[in-house]
């Protein structure tokens, strides 16, 4: 007779009640039913496997990618008396490991999808009862997915091997398609497919255009006195920002992967601890770390998805209270995820294509931000969330098709060599001596924009090149993406959203 999961969730770990989905996901489990469950992070996945792990007899073999990650997990399954061990290449103890599985004496064994693999594995899960096959990060299986790993496709085969052990894939994030292709990579019916809520209504989401962007990091700084953290799309980049931010007050510290691990570890349990310290790091910061007073996100670039922005910014705010999440981008964060794509596999570029396109609709549209994260997910919200920038302070859209067309005739008269400052220039008119000597001042497009319609110039730029109809070279030249064609030729129209002109009182007023 299996103990009540009810009280094995109290007596073990200490919680009064299943969260969420949770309760619907481990009564799948221990009915032997294969599932897929689609829960954001932070919302307890690990407990739907480990859970099961300790009313089941035999070992739970759970499939994780990430070697840190499973040894945080370690720690906190030993913590609350499960008996949990882990086979990575970094484990001296493997085989103690290996005969106390044999013996019957593991709850849950972690291991690495290329070791999962091997045949070696599958002749060791031959000598023990199984209880379950927990796959973490099943998007890891998807090609479509934003990270695919070519050793999940080798799980299906194994899993096959046991046909009678239940399978419970995990993951924090998947768009309609890739949840899909998990379902049919990993042999799980489609009714075992089991979604949680998305939305996050104490995180207030702003994304904004770059101008400045240490000033416009340390405005969001200043309005937010508790913990945060900066994401920067390099590792310098967080070196850079995290000395300009600092200041004699507020302890702003960089994080990545390059630093030594001591010091790395030892920025990450002073972040844990304090109520003020601000965090500047690359994506491989946040995951495993559990604090949920962090006040704000902010991404000094774009992130490589919707998909990694939602987990990155799903760090502010555990807590409940209000929080805060706000993207600054720019025009070349689209041009070098574009120049990326171009040189990934040609199977992939459909999909990263389209992961690029929902993050073009995400930065530009003038409606709500969450009806956009959460319609990505799968869900249906109402049309305004009242809890983001464009709900909170509606920005104009004007129909900029005709500055755009000036601007394209203006990059093709010169010659496709010419950088944005130089096209504004001629546009407007403005002789330089370079004008002048380019021959430039004699050409039609000079000075076709008035002053009342300059301000267009920057924001259709960057909406241009955002929707490659433009691309950047290497010099800075711009050239003719394939959209440019049906602006030219009056298929395709460019509406603008012009953010509200912000009044620094008023934004200091209203932040939270
Ligand atoms: P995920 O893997 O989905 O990101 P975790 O499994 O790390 O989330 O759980 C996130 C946090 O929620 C952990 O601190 C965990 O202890 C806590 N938690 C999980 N389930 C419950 C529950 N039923 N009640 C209260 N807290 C829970
Ligand atoms: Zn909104």
């Amino acid at each position: 007779m299996p103990a009540d999961p009810v009280s094995v969730l109290q007596s073990t770990f200490g919680f009064p009640g299943f969260r969420g989905v949770q309760g619907q996901v481990v009564e799948r489990v221990l009915a032997g039913q294969r599932t897929l469950a689609v829960m954001p992070t932070g919302a307890g996945k690990s407990l739907t496997y480990q859970l099961p792990s300790v009313v089941l007899d035999g070992t739970c073999i759970v499939i994780s990618p990430l070697i840190a990650l499973m040894h945080d997990q370690l720690r906190a399954a030993t913590a609350v008396g499960i008996r949990a061990g882990t086979l990575t290449s970094v484990d001296e103890n493997r085989q103690e490991t290996i005969a106390r599985f044999r013996a019957g004496e593991l709850d849950l064994l972690y291991v690495a999808p290329e070791r999962a693999s091997s045949g070696h594995f599958r002749d060791l899960l031959a000598q023990a009862p199984l209880s379950l096959f927990a796959i973490d990060e099943a998007h890891c299986v998807s090609e479509w997915g934003h990270d695919f790993r070519p050793d999940y496709r080798l799980l299906r085969p194994l899993f096959d091997q046991f046909p009678d052990v239940p399978r419970l894939a995990l993951t924090a994030t998947a768009d309609a398609h890739t949840r899909a292709d998990i379902l049919e990579q990993l042999g799980i019916p489609e009714e075992g497919m089991i979604v949680a809520g998305f939305d996050r209504p104490n995180i207030r989401y702003a994304i904004t255009p770059r101008d400045n962007t240490t000033r416009q990091i340390a405005d969001i700084l200043a309005e937010h006195p508790g913990p945060g953290i900066v994401y920067a799309p390099t590792r310098a980049a967080t070196e850079r920002l995290a000395a300009a931010l600092s200041t004699p007050k507020r302890e702003v510290r960089a994080y990545h992967a390059g630093l030594d691990p001591a010091v790395r570890q030892r920025n990450q349990a002073d972040f844990v601890a304090s109520e003020d310290m601000v965090m500047v790091a690359t994506v491989a910061f946040g995951m495993g770390i559990d604090k949920p007073d962090v006040r704000f996100v902010a991404h000094a670039g774009l992130p490589k998805s919707i998909e990694g922005y939602y987990q990155e910014t799903g760090r502010a705010g555990r807590d409940g209270d209000p929080a805060v999440a706000h993207l600054f981008w720019g025009a070349d964060d689209f041009a070098r995820a574009r120049q990326r794509i171009g040189e990934v596999e040609p199977e992939r570029q459909p999909g990263e294509r389209a992961r690029l396109n929902a993050l073009g609709a995400l930065v530009e549209t003038a409606g709500c931000r969450r009806a956009i994260l959460l319609a990505h997910f799968g869900e249906t919200p109402p049309d305004s969330c009242g809890n983001c920038d464009n709900c909170l302070n509606p920005p104009a859209a004007v129909d900029a098709t005709e500055t755009a067309r000036k601007f394209l005739s203006a990059v093709f008269r010169t010659g496709q060599m010419f950088g944005v400052g130089y096209i504004e220039q001629v546009l407007q008119g403005q002789s330089t001596e370079r004008s002048l000597t380019n021959g430039h001042e004699a050409l039609s497009v000079w000075g076709i924009v008035g002053a009342e319609e300059a301000h267009l110039l920057k924001p259709v730029a960057r909406a241009l090149l955002l929707r490659d109809a433009i691309r950047a070279n290497p010099h800075g030249g711009l050239e003719f993406g394939p959209a440019a064609r049906g602006l030219l030729k009056g298929e395709a129209t460019l509406k603008l959203v012009l953010p509200p002109k912000r009044e620094r009182r008023r934004r200091g007023a209203a932040g939270a």
